[in-house]
């Protein structure tokens, strides 16, 4: 399959599961424009890696999750570069444990804005000019999270349980338009994001650093394996080719039996 005349944009992509997408699109010949925060060096380094490694054109945006304005400002900015939005994924987040009563309201309010928020904002940007070119495919990193909770995860959960509302309303609404909406719902996969989230868990649970890998993070896991970030990225290729026209408003579960249970 080849994605060669298509243009790519990944939100949170300087990072982890992002950072596997615009790998995986680009090694399909996608045009990608990366998204994210982090040091500038390390960030040009993946930009010209992409370049260099799989022949095509990658840009940065450092467009803000949590800013609405500049989530519509970097759609048209990808549009002009590249020529078009015609693969968007909705993938930046964040994730913070703490028991309800302690929850920072500033916490929620972040978590909520860019783990649900920016993908409105980014499908309202990128949907117009997918309908007049009759083809588009839109991608939202959900999680296991999406379908069932676990304790001091509120807006983590909240949020990917209102992912999986707006992928199947905006599934409807563009379905005769060419364009595709879905999730992907990994459970847990080793990147930064999961990493940073185990000494708050140590601490809300009071258990060691293994007790929290074996018994929390991979217990839910009947394969008892991480998922890789480059499963999560070959489910969206696939998503992304005329096989998977049919697939619309679907969340697409990769959790190693997780949610089975
Ligand atoms: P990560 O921390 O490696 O990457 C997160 C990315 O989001 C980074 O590029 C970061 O710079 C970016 N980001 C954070 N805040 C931002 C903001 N305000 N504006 C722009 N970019 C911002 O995490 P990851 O594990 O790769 O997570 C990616 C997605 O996958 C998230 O939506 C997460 O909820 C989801 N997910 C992760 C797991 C897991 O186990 N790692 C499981 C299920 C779902």
């Amino acid at each position: 399959m080849s994605l060669k005349s298509r243009n790519a944009l990944i939100t949170g992509s300087t990072s982890g599961i992002g950072l596997a997408y615009a790998r995986a699109l680009a090694k399909e010949g996608a045009n990608i424009c990366i998204n994210g925060f982090g040091e500038a060096a390390a960030i040009e380094t993946e930009r010209a890696g992409i370049e260099a490694d799989f022949g095509v054109t990658c840009i940065y945006n450092g467009a803000d999750m949590t800013k609405g304005d500049q989530i519509a400002a970097m759609v048209q900015d990808a549009e002009a570069r590249l020529g078009s939005v015609d693969i968007l994924i909705n993938n930046a987040g964040i994730q913070f444990v703490s028991p309800i009563e302690d929850f920072p309201v500033e916490k929620w309010d972040q978590i909520i804005a860019i783990n649900l928020t920016s993908a409105f904002h980014g499908m309202r940007a990128a949907v117009p000019g997918m309908k007049a070119r009759k083809w588009g495919r839109i991608i939202n990193t959900a999680s296991a999270h999406s379908l069932v909770a676990s304790p001091f995860k509120a807006a983590y959960v909240a949020a990917k349980h209102g992912i999986m509302g707006l992928t199947k309303t905006v599934a409807l609404e563009v379905a005769t338009s060419g364009i595709t909406v879905n999730s992907i719902s990994p459970g847990y996969v080793w990147t930064p994001l999961v990493e940073k989230q185990i000494p708050d868990t140590m601490k809300a649970r009071n258990m060691t650093k293994e007790q929290v890998i074996n018994d929390v993070l991979l217990s839910a896991q009947p394969t008892k394996q991480f998922v890789t970030v480059e499963q999560v990225a070959a489910t969206a290729v696939f998503l992304c080719s005329d096989g998977a026209i049919n697939i619309t408003g679907s969340n697409i579960v990769m959790d190693g039996g997780w949610t089975a249970a």
